[in-house]
């Protein structure tokens, strides 16, 4: 079969990218541009200004380091969502003007879809429950029936989401995440509320708590290495019981949280007690990035057969995976 070239465009948060992928799963380009603060966290306005100041540069160091140009390119895929909206609008109206501009096709993809599919082809998982952590996103996620599903998530905020805040609450700046990792390594624990409803966590309670005891002077380190604990041990119950109510037996771990060494050592340990095979996504795609949406991209060329007139398309900010007809599975 041809190959085919995908450049993705991504901007759903924090983070600006461009991937290009050819339809092996070769990774030819992925250049990113992430805002960051030092203190403070991200003003979607404000994350918006900084997509549109990187997008042009980012364009171009992906096709150079690429080195190929647009007529190369077959197709153009974007993050059409979940995400920010003033950020998807940047990433999107880049990808049409690209697209028109260079009479390419244009496909819009579910940006938790991409994960899920990039973590798939680079870890070589092949039916795995999901355990997607960033910092909008906490799900528990397996394919069943034709669609992805999900099966737990968080009731209130994600994961990376509480992470970040009480992170900005004890004055780490944005991301927190590693930071709380660093931190943890030196702390007790202390009891906190452990949240677990159904399938379902709860991470609000938790923060509300820590953020308490830090007020009252507790230790930031003992903190981070409770919230760690607990909030890790959560989901390592919920994911374990949805292997077993799916039957499957492997777990893949993605999205930013999934940077954490020790969230990934307890659900090491829980898949080999079940005799079940724990795969994370490689630290460097592990976050946003334009390779998962030029991947899923590629993935739904080849296997979708109407695609919307590029003028009729829009965003789409509360897209959830089980609304996307999975056309290459
Ligand atoms: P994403 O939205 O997938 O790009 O992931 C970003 C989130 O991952 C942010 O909330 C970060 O704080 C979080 N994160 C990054 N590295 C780590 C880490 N080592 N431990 C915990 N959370 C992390
Ligand atoms: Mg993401």
């Amino acid at each position: 079969m041809k190959r085919i070239l995908c450049m993705g465009i991504e901007s759903t948060a924090h983070t600006f990218g461009i991937g290009i992928v050819d339809s092996k799963g070769k990774i030819l380009a992925d250049v990113r541009d992430t805002f960051t603060t030092k203190k403070g966290g991200m003003i979607p306005n404000e994350v918006a200004l900084h997509h549109e100041k990187v997008k042009e540069r980012v364009l171009e160091e992906a096709l150079k380091s690429s080195d190929t140009n647009l007529e190369d390119i077959d197709v153009i895929a974007f993050s059409q969502g979940p995400g920010l909206a003033p950020c998807l609008v940047v990433g999107m109206n880049f990808s049409k003007e690209i697209a028109l501009n260079s009479k390419k096709p244009l496909v819009g993809v579910n940006h938790i879809v991409g994960h899920l599919e990039l973590g798939k082809i680079l870890t070589k998982a092949e039916d795995p429950i999901f355990v997607f952590v960033s910092g909008a996103n906490t799900q528990i996620i397996a394919h069943e029936g034709g669609k992805y599903r999900v099966f737990g998530e968080a009731l209130s905020i994600a994961l990376g989401n509480a992470l970040d805040k009480f992170g900005r609450i004890i004055g780490l700046g944005f991301p927190a995440g590693p930071k709380i990792e660093k931190l943890a390594k030196k702390g007790k624990y202390i009891e906190l509320p452990y949240c677990v409803k159904g399938m379902d966590v709860d991470f609000s309670g938790i923060l509300t708590k820590v953020e308490n005891l830090y007020r009252k002077g507790a230790r930031k380190e003992d903190l981070c290495y409770s919230l760690q604990e607990t909030c890790f041990a959560m989901l390592t119950e919920v994911a374990e019981r949805a292997l077993a109510h799916c039957g499957k037996n492997e777990i893949l771990l993605i999205g930013g949280v999934a940077a954490n060494k020790r969230f990934c050592e307890m659900l090491d340990v829980m898949c080999k007690e079940r005799g079940a095979k724990f795969y994370a996504c490689p630290l460097k795609y592990a976050g946003d990035n334009g390779v998962q949406i030029a991947w899923l991209g590629i993935l739904e060329y080849k296997t979708r057969k109407n695609f919307p007139k590029i003028e009729e398309m829009d965003i789409k900010p509360r897209w959830r995976v089980d609304e996307v007809e999975t056309t290459w599975i």
